[in-house]
């Protein structure tokens, strides 16, 4: 069979890519390997099936859990019993990564792509051989390739999965009942969401971090914060704490972790590994076709997401930058776009991260150590959500909003937000980063009067130091 694109893998970044390629009028197939658990093809990746999608919607069962018996107090109402039912939470779980991944099957079919169950990997020329779940491997061609195989969790030998007791990201979303205590290898991204989802849930938390800095790619003072926040929920987290080994003895994870102070004994009922991501490239393309690879097995890849081979491209988390679901989106809208002969850009200055723990916390662009790293000159303001009349109407007030910005033409380099709906709030940073606005644009906009959006006026009011609602002397 031949088509103008093949796409490689249905995550965020390939189902995207095939979709805008099918739009653009291009004959496209997108070739991908995922399996439910009963073993049926499922489009949607790590995102749809065991990333971004399925940790949202239990993050948001176990705050809203959580929000009954602490915040119900502050209302006004008491709620004397709450009873937990994780069956039916994980069953809420899995019928919206369920509802979502079928969408997409819808969107193939209503954008004539067409999607095919199985491994993929590249040959020379842009010709695919795929390999179905069962049944005998094929040969497709197409004048483009597109890449977008995703990642997958990292292991480590001092902690192999067992069963459900020592488990990755993926089987910590599955667990049907709360452990008493569960261990986290990796306070990233990752291992505090998933933590935080346990924690409210009711288990006992403790992260093992080995980095001594908390949050190391986060700006330094919004980390100190939300160490400080996260440590009064109760999540237990050792910095500096690296693990030696791991034994399951009778159900329990007794594992060995390495600080300062020498050794230290654990015992945890369950234990997640939660230490990163690595691309899947392995077997991606045959040897013949010299696909090249960087340092870490990511593809090689330019500006463009064009890779060392013609016609070939590669997109999301198995090619350099963050591993986010909407940097791989932007990048397979963009690489469709130029395949069909148009321009497109991604910006890479402006994606937002986001952890979704409670308070949230996003940012976007520099954070004040790179600015200080690359000595560049600049001016910040802050203002915290304590001093926001929503935020306290909300029972919300933990944590700040923060604008960084050129000191000699003002233009904002970076804003970061812990608090609640940060998550939400910093789409508007990054829209004013993307055209080019200077703090005192948005000190100049106008903000509807009560909303959290108020704190990134006053930061970027702050900056020229005419922040109205907190006096100079209380802004750190
Ligand atoms: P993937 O989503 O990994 O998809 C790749 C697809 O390719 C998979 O279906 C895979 O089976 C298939 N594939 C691989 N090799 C082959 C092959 N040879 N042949 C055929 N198919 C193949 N990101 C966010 O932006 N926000 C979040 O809130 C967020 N939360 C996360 C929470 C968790 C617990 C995890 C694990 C990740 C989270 N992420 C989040 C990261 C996000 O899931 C990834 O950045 C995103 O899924 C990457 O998209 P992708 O399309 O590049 O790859
Ligand atoms: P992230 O890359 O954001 O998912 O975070 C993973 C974290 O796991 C990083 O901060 C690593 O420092 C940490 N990590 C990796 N290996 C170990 C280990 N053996 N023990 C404790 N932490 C680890």
């Amino acid at each position: 069979m031949s088509y103008d694109v093949i796409v490689i893998g249905a995550g965020p970044a390939g189902y995207v890519a095939a979709i805008r390629c099918a739009q653009l009028g291009l004959k496209t197939v997108c070739v991908d390997a995922w399996q439910d658990r009963d073993g049926s093809p499922v489009p949607g990746g790590t995102c749809l099936n065991a990333g971004c999608i399925p940790s949202k919607a239990l993050l948001e069962s176990s705050e809203f859990y959580e929000n009954i018996h602490r915040s119900g107090r502050h209302h006004g109402i008491t709620v004397t019993r709450a009873v937990l039912d994780v069956p039916a939470m994980m069953q809420r779980k899995d019928e919206i990564v369920r509802d979502l991944t079928t969408g997409i099957a819808a969107l193939f079919k209503a954008n004539g792509v067409e999607w095919i169950a199985g491994h993929g990997q590249l040959q020379p020329d842009c010709h695919v051989q795929v390999t179905p779940h069962a049944g005998e491997a094929t040969v497709i061609k197409a004048a483009q390739v597109i890449l977008a195989t995703g990642s997958a969790p990292v292991g480590i030998d001092a902690a192999p999965l067992q069963d459900d007791i020592i488990v990755d990201s993926s089987g910590a979303l599955e667990w049907q009942s709360v452990p008493a205590h569960v261990g986290i290898i990796g306070a990233g991204v990752i291992g505090l969401e998933l933590g935080s989802v346990w924690r409210r849930l009711g288990a006992e938390v403790t992260l093992l971090e080995a980095q001594d800095v908390f949050l190391a790619m986060v700006d330094q003072q919004i980390a100190r914060t939300a160490l400080r926040l996260f440590k009064q929920q109760g999540l237990n987290i050792h910095l500096d704490a690296l693990v030696k080994s791991t034994q399951v003895v009778d159900g329990s994870v007794v594992l060995d972790y390495q600080d300062r102070n020498g050794k230290h004994p654990l015992k945890v009922d369950r234990l997640i590994v939660a230490v990163g991501r690595r691309p899947c490239t392995d077997g991606l393309a045959s040897e013949e076709a010299e696909l090249l690879l960087d340092e870490g097995g990511f593809i090689h890849v330019d500006a463009d997401c064009r890779t060392s081979l013609p016609g070939v491209y590669a997109i999301g988390d198995a090619v350099r930058g963050p591993m986010l679901a909407h940097k791989g989106s932007e990048e397979g809208m963009a690489v469709a776009e130029r395949i069909a002969g148009q321009s497109a850009e991604v910006n890479y200055d402006a994606i937002a991260s986001v952890i979704y723990t409670q308070p949230e916390i996003a940012w976007v662009g520099k954070t004040e150590e790179a600015l200080r790293g690359s000595g560049t000159a600049f001016n910040s303001g802050l203002f915290p959500f304590a001093a926001s009349g929503r935020a306290r109407a909300m029972q919300e007030t933990d944590g700040m909003v923060k604008v960084l910005s050129d000191a000699a033409t003002d233009r904002v380099l970076g804003v970061h937000i812990i608090g609640a709906h940060a998550s939400e709030l910093i789409a508007q940073a990054v829209i004013a980063m993307e055209f080019g606005s200077s703090s005192e644009d948005i000190a100049r906009t106008v903000f509807a009067h009560p909303t959290l959006s108020e704190a990134l006026h006053e930061a970027a009011m702050d900056v020229g130091g005419r922040a109205i609602h907190i006096a100079k002397a209380r802004r750190t």
